[in-house]
């Protein structure tokens, strides 16, 4: 007998027949003799329409009341799931975030589980009860429903496997696995058997959609054993794992897209210490996340260039936080687009295998791509291109580094 948490997200649940689809999956593994917690995304499309009427009702709308509109979509999908158990002859009880409870910070919108405690719902997995448990959500130190930030169900799934310690925790989705690219946009793609925690979490971090990112960091950080496999398919799926058992692979394992990027260059900043402290700490300050950084030396003595990416999203907010900036150092202008596309290579064998980055900036030179910024850690090389180029830049570099299905 194992204890198995199960997450489904929004596509899987999105009608009542795929909830009933979904009752009979829990109910096999629950037939097999496992102890199983389901964790549930809402209907698909669910929450994209709570978020817009949130915004209708009030452009700057308080997030704690964001929350509780936002957080109502799972209550919506465990409440038909365990009904859809119950159906079918499974012991079943649904579970809110504050029912449990998951206790979070009070980082409204986007807030991190602080800790679960397990004690109701482990009396009533060992009485056979599958506990179904709304994704997402959570109950700040403000009393108050908190959400965990979008697709915030996977962390919801792997925290509570955590929590529980769980032997897997399986993420059911609409697709089959993790790919070594999107399909979608590069239709030679391979599904991968395995893939590191460390490089799923570059993938995540880099635009692939499969698991929200902090979900990979948490799995790495509590070894939770991960499997994302299809809801709709019987099919192993990718197991994402601590060490690759395939010493010979590849240097690179996928590769990853993000066209949610904006790039800004502030042209001709002053040079001098204290200037990109006072730059960034202002854009941390403001909660924008600064993912892509290069200084250049501009043509006059004493001033620099400094470009960097932030996501597409904060690009309003990030230009309000410069001007003020621009008001205390001087700073010639500041050109920003959100044209561009960030492609990520991602691999651990880079680690041991040179040559990646000549490979990957010779594929594209003999495109005619254009690089405009680029960035590194040990298993990753990212950079930033003119979106236009996208499909043809990922296609590419999917042949030149050996990823592309015979
Ligand atoms: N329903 C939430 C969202 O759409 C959480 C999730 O699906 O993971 O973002
Ligand atoms: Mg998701």
């Amino acid at each position: 007998m194992a204890r198995i948490v199960q997450k489904f997200g929004g596509t899987s649940v999105g009608s009542v027949e795929r909830i009933k689809a979904v009752a009979q999956k829990v109910k096999a593994t629950v037939d097999d003799g496992h102890e199983v917690a389901v964790v549930v995304s809402a209907m698909s499309g669910a929450t994209n329409q709570l978020v817009t009427w949130a915004k209708e009702c009030g452009a700057f709308h308080d997030a704690r009341e964001y929350d509780t509109v936002v957080a109502t979509g799972e209550q919506v999908t465990i409440g038909l799931l365990a009904i859809a158990l119950q159906d079918i002859g499974v012991d079943a009880r649904s579970w809110l975030g504050w029912q449990i409870p998951v206790h979070t910070d009070d980082a409204h919108g986007a807030a991190r589980i602080e800790s679960i405690d397990t004690t109701k719902i482990t009396n009533r997995m060992a009485k056979g009860q599958v506990a179904v448990v709304a994704g997402f959500q959570g109950i700040g130190p403000d009393h108050r429903i908190t959400t965990l930030g979008r697709g915030g169900s996977d962390t919801s799934a792997v925290a509570l496997a955590a929590a529980l310690n769980a032997d897997r925790c399986d993420i059911f989705t609409d697709v089959d696995g993790v790919y070594t690219c999107d399909p979608r946009v590069v239709p030679k793609a391979q599904k991968l058997n395995h893939i590191t925690f460390e490089e799923m979490l570059e993938m995540a971090s880099g635009g692939a959609k499969v698991l929200q990112t902090r979900s990979v960091a948490m799995a790495m950080r509590h070894k939770v054993k991960l499997q994302v496999l299809s809801s709709f398919e019987d099919l192993p799926g990718t197991m994402v794992v601590e060490e690759e058992p395939d010493m010979e692979k590849n240097s690179v394992s996928g590769i990853a897209f993000s066209l949610d990027e904006a790039k800004v260059t502030l042209v001709a900043i002053e040079d001098s210490p204290g200037i990109a402290a006072t730059v960034f700490g202002a854009l941390a300050d403001a909660h924008i996340n600064v993912d892509m950084i290069v200084q250049t030396a501009a043509s006059e003595p004493g001033k620099t260039d400094i470009t960097f990416s932030v996501p597409e999203t904060d690009l309003e907010r990030t230009r309000k936080v410069l001007d003020d900036v621009r008001k205390i150092i001087t700073c010639a202008d500041m050109i920003t687009s959100s044209d561009i596309c960030k492609i990520s290579v991602v691999g651990v064998a880079m680690r041991s295998q040179p040559g990646v980055a000549k490979t990957m900036f010779e594929t594209l030179a003999d495109k005619g791509i254009n690089i405009e910024v680029i960035s590194t850690s040990e298993i990753k090389i990212s950079v930033l291109i003119a979106s236009d180029y996208k499909e043809l830049a990922v296609r590419s570099l999917h042949s030149a580094f050996g990823l592309d299905a015979n």
